[in-house]
């Protein structure tokens, strides 16, 4: 997707594709910033990729396009972003750290190979010494140089081991940017692409071993309407709060996430549809029974309510299958007076709209 966008912006149509990305980002309240511009290019320049799928979705729900929806977006999709970057410093790093390995080792057969000539040497030497000063002088040469090898291989050992010392960090912070990379900044759950892969696996288990696979999606009620209400920092608490409870009961093998803004996502291994909408209804009612109150200002407001749908993986289904019989659950909840958990195994056919 990013090369042929890339390619277009140095084609004919280059200026043209900029002002549809200007447009369409003053048509839908999004701010000319950087960021922004590169996210919208992007969206006009390839609406069926997977960031302008996600546009069109979060265009079409009406959501506000924040600084925070720019920086979910880029940080999901957009091609070079920091997680590139920090490989890219990691990389040159390792490479330093290997030549200078490398040299190191060089350095230390050269020595030995030198080594190796003054023994010979000597043993020549030795053969024709015919009085006590000569050998003292032998000894002296080989004694110099094996101090010089001795001290060739401590340096060594010791570049060695402060090279472990630095592979190891480098090895654990590249293993901290891949955790960042799958984790939602604002929830510390799992983010969107950390589900689709899971998703994606549980499936692939599922067909091989035949075990239980279901999903649940799961939306804050009326949401726009307490952001509008309280502001849109409150909301992020109350995204905070509600991940908390989703995580606490969502411990392996099940497996929860931040599905996109005021939605979340999990996935049940091993566990029916009847199950699933047990825990779910767990997690609604302490949801819906906790009075939640400001931080900065201890106003009182109200509980928030969340609606959730679920579905079973029949065999052979995809997991964007199920992720559509989930959504239609949820929407059969949402349709039904919100706060409620629709099982879609149980469910006949949504009535139609
Ligand atoms: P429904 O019960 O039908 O789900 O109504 P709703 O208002 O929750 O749904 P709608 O899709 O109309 O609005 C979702 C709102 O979620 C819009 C947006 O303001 C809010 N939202 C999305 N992401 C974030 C976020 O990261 N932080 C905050 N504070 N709000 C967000
Ligand atoms: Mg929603
Ligand atoms: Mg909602």
């Amino acid at each position: 997707m990013a090369t042929e966008v890339e390619t277009t912006l140095r084609g004919p149509e280059a200026f043209s594709l900029a002002r549809k990305a200007m447009e369409a980002m003053e048509a839908a309240g999004a701010w000319p910033t950087p960021l922004n511009y590169e996210i919208w290019l992007h969206y006009v320049g390839d609406p069926e990729g997977p960031l302008g799928r996600e546009i069109t979705r979060l265009l079409s729900a009406q959501e506000p396009f924040t600084e925070g929806t720019a920086e979910m977006l880029a940080a999901e999709f957009l091609p070079r972003g920091r997680l590139s970057e920090e490989i890219r410093d990691a990389g040159a790093l390792l490479n330093r750290e290997l030549s200078s390995v490398a040299s190191a080792i060089a350095q230390a057969q050269k020595t030995q190979a030198a080594y190796g000539e003054t023994l010979a040497g000597a043993s020549a030497s030795i053969e024709q010494v015919d009085k006590p000063e000569s050998l003292r002088q032998v000894v002296t040469s080989l004694s110099a140089a094996t101090a010089k090898v001795r001290e060739e291989n401590a340096h060594l050992e010791s570049r060695l081991e402060d090279s472990t010392k630095e592979v190891a960090r480098l090895r654990e912070h590249l293993e901290q940017v891949r955790r960042d990379a799958m984790t939602d900044a604002l929830t510390n759950l799992a983010n969107r692409k950390a589900f689709d892969e899971e998703l994606l696996r549980a499936c692939d288990d599922a067909e091989r071993a035949g075990t239980e696979v279901t999903l649940s999606l799961i939306d804050i009620d009326h949401f726009k309407r307490f952001n509008d209400t309280w502001g849109h920092q409150t909301g992020d608490q109350v995204l905070r709060y509600v991940a908390s409870v989703i995580g606490r009961v969502a411990k392996p093998p099940r497996f929860a996430a931040r599905y996109g803004g005021e939605e979340f996502a999990m996935i049940f291994v091993g566990e029916s549809a009847a199950e699933a909408e047990n825990v779910l209804n767990a997690i609604r009612q302490e949801i819906g029974s906790r009075a939640l109150r400001r931080r900065s200002t201890d106003d009182e407001l109200g509980a928030v309510t969340i609606s959730a749908g679920v579905a079973q993986r029949h065999r052979g289904e995809s997991g964007s299958q199920i992720l559509d019989r989930a959504d239609a659950a949820l929407y059969v909840s949402k349709h039904n007076g919100r706060d409620r958990v629709t099982n879609g195994e149980r469910m006949r056919a949504p009535a139609a709209a």
